[in-house]
């Protein structure tokens, strides 16, 4: 029986959008569908219609030369060309109530020593204190790397797999190292959604997906069907678990149990004139209510200043968090121009998920189920549209 389409992809973060621009260009009718009211999932440039669109990137900040996928679809959508480069603006640290250099917390002989085990120490296989703390020294691990990674991954990073973190890609050259756009990342969600072929539907509560033919029904709970040759689960792993298909017992047992981290972002934006800290590309906390803060001065507006803090999940009320956002900046609460509050969810990996990783693709083999997200490779942007661009080879052939 013919299908309603091609391909059905759950989820539009960054790795659901991929997997249905890589499908889209091979010519399939590729659908997302999307349960919040939003698509872009982390990736959310934060705009404040009362301050004239000013935004602050509540999720995802930077993107990097390094990220070929990504690259390639820039290039697709002809937005390559439209980068903004960042401006060099640093991370301070947030430390017993003051913002401090991030070299006061550093022990250069420590490190110094340390530097030759950088080349030879194996990554795989050992968790982020392991690795971290034999390559830069055991204190420099506990005073300053675990809360830069924590900053990074917003979750406590002492068990986090090692290779799950920075892997050195090659660069391109024709493009700035470290960039974003005039209205922020959330851009790139925005076009690859808006291109021919590429539907999108938002709201939409999926019920189950049930094997079909060669292929697959996806009841909604609405009551409505819809039918595809191939589907892409594109969500965090705790949903991909709950949606797998009746007859792919072994990819959810594979992947069930896989944690998350829950953040609580708390977006706010000022006057420029009522701020007196110096540009800053945000906080790094060590041991505070919020692992990170980051600003949105690397793209000064000539008006506002705006700033993410991404907070621990039930540590602070939400009169709390103003209290202590606006204590690290030095500003009374009733300055604040515009708020907004986000839930931001990421993956809590852990040692051993390569392995989950292979019995997840190994159940899959042969399925017309593709399964991608921030959790295979690691978190990055980049990360999950590799994974994304790898099972599209697989469902589609390599294009
Ligand atoms: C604060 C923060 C800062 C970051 N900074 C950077 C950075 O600077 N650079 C970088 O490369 N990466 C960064 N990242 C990581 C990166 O942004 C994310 O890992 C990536 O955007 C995740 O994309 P994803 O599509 O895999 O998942 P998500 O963005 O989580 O998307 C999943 C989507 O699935 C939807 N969904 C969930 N359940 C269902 C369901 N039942 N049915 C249908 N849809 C569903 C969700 O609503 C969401 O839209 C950051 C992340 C955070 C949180």
């Amino acid at each position: 029986m013919p299908k309603d389409f091609d391909h059905i992809v759950i989820g539009a973060g960054i790795s659901g959008l991929g997997a249905a621009h890589f499908s889209n260009r091979r010519g399939r009718k590729t659908l997302v569908l999307e349960s919040s009211d939003r698509i872009g999932g982390c990736i959310n440039s934060q705009a404040f219609a009362d301050l004239g669109g000013f935004w602050t990137e509540a999720g995802g900040h930077t993107c990097f030369n390094s990220y070929g996928n990504m690259l390639t679809i820039l290039d697709d959508l002809g937005l390559t060309r439209q980068v903004q480069p960042k401006l060099k603006v640093g991370y301070s640290l947030w430390k017993d109530g003051k913002r401090r250099k991030i070299t006061s917390q550093l022990h250069f002989f420590e490190a110094a020593g340390a530097i030759p085990r950088i080349f030879k120490a194996p990554k795989e296989g050992r968790s982020v204190r392991d690795y971290y703390g034999e390559v830069l020294g055991r204190r420099n691990y506990q005073d300053l790397l675990r809360h830069a990674f924590q900053a990074v991954i917003c979750q406590p990073a002492d068990d986090y797999p090692a290779e799950a973190l920075f892997r050195r890609k090659p660069r391109r050259k024709d493009v700035i190292k470290a960039f974003t756009f005039a209205e922020g990342i959330s851009t790139i969600p925005r076009a690859i959604a808006a291109q021919d072929g590429l539907e999108v539907r938002t709201g939409q509560q999926i019920a189950e997906i049930q094997p079909q033919d060669t292929g697959f029904s996806v009841r909604l709970q609405d009551g409505s069907e819809l039918s595809a040759d191939a589907v892409t689960l594109a969500v965090p792993p705790d949903v991909a678990t709950q949606l797998m298909p009746a007859d792919l017992e072994a990819a959810r047992d594979a992947i069930s149990g896989i944690g998350m981290s829950e953040i609580e972002t708390f977006v706010l934006a000022f006057d420029k004139s009522d701020l007196d800290v110096p540009p800053m590309a945000g906080l790094i906390a060590v041991e505070d209510a919020f692992y990170s803060a980051v600003s949105r001065d690397f793209l000064p507006d000539a008006r506002y200043r705006g700033f993410a803090f991404h907070f621990k999940p039930g540590t602070l009320s939400p009169e709390a968090q103003i209290e202590r956002a606006c204590t690290t900046l030095g500003i009374r609460p009733d300055r604040i121009t515009a708020q907004a509050r986000v839930s931001n969810r990421l993956p809590a990996l852990r040692s051993g998920h390569g392995e989950r990783v292979a019995k997840l693709d190994a159940a899959l083999a042969g399925s017309r189920l593709g399964v991608t997200g921030n959790w295979f490779i690691g978190v990055s942007m980049e990360d999950a549209l590799t994974r994304s661009r790898a099972e599209s080879d697989r469902l589609f052939g390599q294009g």
